[in-house]
């Protein structure tokens, strides 16, 4: 069997200029950055999950593993399945519906809501990112409904990210859709690209954690430290 590429040359694969990589697909579509969204039919859906079985397939046999192992027979067709409607369903799914409702009392405090699940994919590495979020935001003239916060960090955590860009895609949607006074998006997160590779042995307990402020939450320092108080440990 003849060897088809006999050196990868590192440094001139970093180097290359990223202008020169397609932007469109070779079925035809467009190309967008790995934490944008555009929304897909079931059926636009499906097409793409057949097309990425048979590259997962192509994928196994390079690696050499045997689809007649019956622990991988399935394997591509599950990973295809996996990546489209649940690790990047945030790239194809529509965002969340968001009722607002008046702020009739004029509410003037934080409004904090914690514990919010992060479950993403970094875009370096494509491994799981894995932790929590709060959100906190002195209201303007809506309110919102809090466990509709969870889905839309979720549905800009479902894609591959950096978490710095998460937390941004968030302030920016909450802060379009609700424009409150003051707004801060707090993320906690382990990186298993950092665990799972084992960089380092003390990797498992390095989380990395991002803030974005908001409105008030930028220039009023009592206010921010009320914030950080109250989410203290989250
Ligand atoms: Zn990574």
């Amino acid at each position: 069997m003849k060897n088809l590429i006999t050196k990868f040359n590192e440094e001139e694969y970093y180097s290359r200029d990223i202008s020169l990589y397609p932007s469109i697909n070779s079925l035809g579509y467009e190309l967008y950055d790995s934490n944008d969204n555009k929304t897909l039919s079931v059926n636009e859906k499906n097409e793409m999950i057949i097309a990425v079985e048979q590259k997962i397939s192509e994928m196994l046999d390079i690696l050499r593993i045997s689809r007649q192992d019956p622990n991988s027979t399935h394997t591509p067709y599950r990973v295809a399945k996996m990546f489209v409607n649940e690790l990047l369903r945030g790239r194809y799914e529509a965002p969340p519906q968001l009722t607002v409702f008046p702020n009739r009392k004029h509410v003037n405090n934080l409004i904090i809501s914690q514990g919010i699940d992060v479950m993403s994919l970094c875009s370096h590495h494509w491994q799981t990112i894995s932790g929590r979020c709060v959100v906190g935001y002195i209201p303007g003239d809506f309110v919102v409904g809090i466990s509709k916060l969870s889905r839309v960090v979720d549905w800009f955590a479902r894609r591959p990210q950096i978490q710095e860009e998460l937390g941004e895609q968030i302030a920016d949607y909450l802060q379009e859709i609700l424009r409150p006074k003051a707004l801060g998006v707090v993320i906690k997160a382990k990186h298993y690209c950092m665990i799972s590779r084992g960089v380092e042995e003390s990797e498992e307990d390095t989380q990395m954690i991002t803030s974005v402020m908001r409105g008030y939450m930028l220039n009023d320092m009592s206010l921010r430290n009320e914030f950080l108080t109250l989410i203290k440990d989250f």
